[in-house]
């Protein structure tokens, strides 16, 4: 890049990150996520590096937060309100860790504290009592908010002994009272805040101390604005004092003698982040000596001797380059999100399901839009917003189409649902999605079919339906691309002995509309056989406790097809087997067996048997596995690397075994 190409790129991003740290700071009211803030300020950052002479005192890298709001009385900082600096990963730590030795040479501790996401607070004490508390401003001035902070109630107005003192630290909305307030602002009609943070800065920023109040705020107190003569020598020491002065200070903190220790924790603390009441958004370390801390000296903007770490974005924007249309095994159409490539929480995202039309106009959505995505659950990525002001006004509409995009047969809405359906049992479409649910896992369980070799098999004619797969034979399938002599024999084995799978694994892959596996089992266990599920009443169906009127109506519609019929005739033909094979219902419930009765929780790595095995065997026996841990738990099998789950076992007292003493009740 020449200069004139900097100057100009330099000046986009001081205006962009000027008006998003406005509305963040200023109104509480971010416009893009922090992970596209925080993208656009390292641009700058490595851009003024580059051509220093671009470098100014005004520069949004030389500032901290930003304007004070009209209306509140300002505060002079005695010391100022740093930020801090920022890692986005393992390197920078190692560059920061490389940059303290230098300075300081080898013998050093850090202490690592979580990053509460919240706003700094400034607390001062005379003779004990609480006088005066404010915001962190622009680091130099800030906005007196006593009146607000007194309703904080873990602020203590008078302190354990008659300091005079002023402390910092970070006040936040717990999780839950976020998400209360949130749905009391939606149930009135009012914008809800976009995160705890904005949501306790708005609070704390209010005129009206009745209204603080009322939102729940807390407070974690992490440092000393001025330590005068109070004879403390580390930050760990600092914070056992603020610890006895009857502040609230947060226990995760640890004391590390390596970077390398201090990653360690890293990952902990990430995995243990979803557990925790309050939002954290990363770890920050800080060396532990205050003379040492004093050597190191700051930046005009942050301390040198701390840094913040910054988990991976949650929530980052991206371009909705196009949105596509999927037809599912059940002839729903799926409308997707293809994203530009973007890194959320860990892994790479480009596509989306937007799942249908009313999300799509609820959400306001244009192709060509920038959009807010994360992942739901840590799991399924989700577009969470539209970025309206990111608008050019070259975005485009999106409507559905009338007909199947596959079959073009016109599309149907089912009274009461909000999908789309191709209703022509012939859809090519659909009947590639259901050979591929015929095929998984939980079905049938036949290794080497993945999507690929389906589609293959399609569209060579090879298969039309599932029980073609069993005429399958050596010379078609070496055929197909990429598959040599060994693969063809694996797959051929793999179909056969599928055929003899119980009965259960058939009837979920099949696909009755609302039939689970976990109802295919039930029904499999009930009736025995295909032919007496086949030939049963609805009356008979619904006798089970656990099969609702919707999937009873399902299964006997579905067997009363006759295009069913012979499906299930040429499968029979093949020599699938049509039978349970499971433990007898009577059995399960004599069973004396230690599982009888009891729920059970697996976690972790399980090395000799997969989740799916030990489920099956413990439910054999008489038990039932369940999901999560909660007071109900009888006993918990924990495996390699258990998390969570394994520590609520403990917290509850729940009987714990590893995998091997598993195996060998079991057995037995
Ligand atoms: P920062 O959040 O990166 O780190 C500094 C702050 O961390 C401190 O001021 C303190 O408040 C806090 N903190 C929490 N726990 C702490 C602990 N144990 N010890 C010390 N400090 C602790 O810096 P910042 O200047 O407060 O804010 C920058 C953040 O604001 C970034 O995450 C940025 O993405 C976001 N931001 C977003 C937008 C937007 O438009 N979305 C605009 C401006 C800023």
């Amino acid at each position: 890049m020449d200069m004139e190409a900097a100057q100009k790129k330099v000046q986009e991003l001081h205006e962009k990150l000027n008006r998003y740290s406005y509305d963040y700071y200023v109104l509480d009211k971010p416009s893009v996520p922090d992970s596209e803030y925080d993208r656009l300020l390292q641009e700058l950052i490595q851009l003024e590096e580059e051509f220093p002479g671009l470098k100014t005192p005004d520069s949004p890298t030389q500032r901290v937060g930003g304007e004070i709001l009209e209306g509140f009385k300002k505060v002079e900082h005695k010391t100022p309100m740093l930020s801090l600096g920022n890692a986005f990963n393992e390197q920078d730590l190692r560059d920061f860790d490389r940059r303290v030795r230098q300075a300081i040479g080898d013998d050093f501790q850090y202490v690592a504290e979580l990053k509460i996401d919240g706003l700094a607070v400034s607390l001062r004490y005379e003779d004990g009592l609480f006088v005066q508390g404010a915001t962190r401003g622009d680091g130099t001035i800030g906005e007196d908010i006593t009146e607000n902070l007194r309703t904080v109630h873990s602020i203590p107005l008078r302190l354990k002994r008659s300091e005079s003192i002023e402390v910092r630290g970070e006040a936040f909305m717990p999780k839950r009272s976020f998400e209360r307030l949130n749905e009391s602002k939606i149930e009135k009609g009012e914008e809800p805040f976009a995160n705890p943070r904005n949501a306790a800065a708005g609070s704390l920023r209010q005129l009206d101390p009745k209204i603080a109040a009322k939102r729940n705020l807390d407070i974690f107190v992490y440092g000393i604005g001025d330590l005068g003569d109070t004879g403390v020598q580390r930050q760990s020491e600092g914070l056992d004092l603020l610890d006895e002065l009857g502040f609230r200070t947060n226990h995760e903190r640890r004391k590390c003698e390596t970077i390398d220790e201090v990653i360690e924790l890293l990952h902990n603390m990430q995995e243990k982040r979803q557990s925790l009441s309050y939002e954290i958004d990363g770890v920050v370390i800080k060396v532990d000596l205050l003379e040492q801390q004093e050597k190191l000296g700051y930046t005009a903007k942050s301390p040198r001797w701390a840094i913040a770490y910054k988990f991976p974005a949650e929530e980052v924007m991206t371009k909705l380059i196009d949105i596509q249309l999927n037809v599912g095994r059940t002839g729903v159409i799926t409308p997707t999100a293809i994203l530009e490539p973007v890194r959320v929480a860990g892994t790479t995202v480009q596509r989306a399901s937007l799942h249908n039309e009313d999300l799509i106009r609820e959400k306001d959505i244009k192709i060509g839009d920038y959009v807010v995505v994360k992942k739901a659950g840590d799991i399924i990525p989700e577009v969470v917003n539209v970025l309206e002001d990111q608008r050019t006004g070259d975005e485009k509409d999106f409507h559905m189409p009338a007909e199947c995009p596959e079959c073009e047969s016109e599309l149907v809405r089912i009274e009461g649902e909000v999908a789309l359906r191709c209703i022509n049992p012939k859809c090519p479409a659909q009947i590639r999605e259901g050979l591929i649910h015929f095929v998984s896992r939980n079905a049938m369980n036949i290794d080497g079919l993945g999507e690929r070799v389906i589609a293959q098999l399609f569209k060579e004619g090879l298969i039309t339906d599932v029980a073609d797969l069993y005429e399958l034979s050596k010379e078609q399938l070496i055929q197909l691309e990429r598959m040599g002599e060994k693969s063809v024999e694996n797959l051929l084995r793999a179909i056969d002995r599928s055929k003899e799978n119980s009965l259960e694994k058939l009837l979920f892959g099949i696909g009755i509309r609302h039939v689970g596996s976990k109802a295919a089992k039930t029904l499999a266990q009930h009736f025995e056989t295909m032919d007496r599920l086949q030939n049963a009443s609805r009356d008979e169906i619904i006798a089970i406790s656990e099969i609702g009127n919707k999937m009873a109506d399902s299964i006997v519609t579905y067997f009363e097809k006759p295009e069913v019929m012979t499906l299930i005739q040429e499968l029979k033909g093949h020599g699938v087997n049509m039978e349970y094979k499971g433990p007898k219902l009577a059995a399960a419930a004599e069973s004396t067996s230690y599982f009888a009765g009891k729920t059970v929780v697996l976690t972790g790595k399980l090395e000799e048997l997969t989740r799916e095995e030990a489920k099956e065997q413990i439910e054999a026996l008489g038990g039932k596995v369940t999901g999560s841990v909660s007071k109900s738990t009888d006993l918990v099998i924990a495996g390699e690397a258990a998390g969570s789950k394994l520590s609520k076992a403990q917290e509850l007292n729940i009987e714990v075994w590893n995998e091997a003493r598993l195996v060998e009740e079991l057995k037995n």
